[in-house]
């Protein structure tokens, strides 16, 4: 039987320890947020104390968290996993992060004796809650051939793109492209408004025509055109990997003309307080601008 714990419950690793529990897998679970934790203990999972307890007690551990400093601390802070991983325990590393620290933190667990993959996701609440994610895998061949069971119950797509480090790598490049996408379709879609179009024929048009993409396709009909801003991928969090990509192009000393204007905008809407919104309102902070 594959036992896996999960830390953090949030909008992603809540519906992947729901959907493991479906397919039948045991699962562990951690989040500072206990009432997260009732809620899937009351599905089947068990409850661990904290992450060297629930390291202790199940073979693969995935991390899906906001940010790289927060599993940084969910690693070595008190009662942190690196106290309760053994030699065959796998890290599993889901959270969008920064390349350079997930290396970082590889060089740490590989001294101490542990092994560890970067294997972040892509496709929203929908795709978690269906098993249909797509999975991009960083780290040694034998860890990523070993984890491959377990992803499949989350994801469809589940491809190794090279060593740790590499699925944070283009997991950032990917968003990169996501977030302009995005935001060009709602500047379309606004002007269009405006010059006095329909947007949903507009989109009908788009989508059978070149301009299609997962925005035009899915965001807009699910989420933009229904005003559903509610629940997602927080604009927060699409800000932090704008954040990670620039800082991949600064490093390597390349410009970013497209996505360093893209950076602007979603900056400017997260300047005034749109943050904990889904980040499909920036087509709102868009459409507020030109005034449709
Ligand atoms: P979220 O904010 O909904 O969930 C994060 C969870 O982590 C929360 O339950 C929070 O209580 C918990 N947490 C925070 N600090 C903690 C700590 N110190 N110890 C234990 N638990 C802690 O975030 P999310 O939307 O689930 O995203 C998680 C990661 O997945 C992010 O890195 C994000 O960029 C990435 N991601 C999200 C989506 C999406 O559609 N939401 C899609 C792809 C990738």
């Amino acid at each position: 039987m594959m036992r896996v714990g999960i830390i953090g419950l949030g909008n992603m690793g809540g519906r992947m320890a729901k959907r493991l529990l479906e397919q039948g897998v045991e699962v562990g679970v951690f989040d500072l947020n206990k009432e997260f934790m009732r809620t899937y203990a009351s599905l089947g999972a068990e409850e661990a104390e904290s992450p060297a307890d629930l390291a202790s007690k199940f073979q693969y551990v995935i991390t899906v968290l906001p940010n790289v400093y927060i599993v940084k601390e969910i690693l070595i802070g008190e009662d942190g996993l690196m106290k309760g991983l053994n030699p065959n325990s796998l890290l599993i590393e889901m959270t969008t992060s920064i390349p350079s620290e997930t290396k970082e933190i590889n060089k740490m667990l590989k001294n101490a004796g542990f092994r560890m993959i970067d294997a972040p996701v892509s496709g929203g609440v929908k795709k978690a809650e269906d098993g249909t994610l797509s999975i991009m895998v960083g780290g040694e061949v034998s860890d990523f051939e070993e984890a491959k069971p377990l992803l499949s119950n989350i994801g469809q797509n589940i491809i190794h793109v090279g060593e740790v480090g590499a699925g944070h790598t283009i997991k950032a490049l990917n968003n990169m492209i996501s977030a302009a996408t995005l935001a060009v379709t709602g500047e379309a879609i606004a002007l269009g408004v405006k010059l006095g179009l329909e947007p949903t024929k507009m989109l009908s048009v788009i989508n059978s025509s070149t301009g299609k993409s997962f925005s035009s396709d899915f965001k807009f009909p699910n989420q933009v055109l229904t005003r559903n801003f509610e629940v997602g991928f927080t604009l927060d969090l699409m800000v932090k990997d704008l954040k990670i990509a620039m800082s991949m192009a600064e490093e390597e000393k390349v410009p970013l003309f497209i996505s360093s204007a893209s950076f602007q905008l979603w900056k400017q809407a997260w300047s005034q307080g749109k943050g904990s919104q889904d980040h499909t309102t920036i087509v709102k902070h868009i459409e507020e601008m030109f005034n449709v």
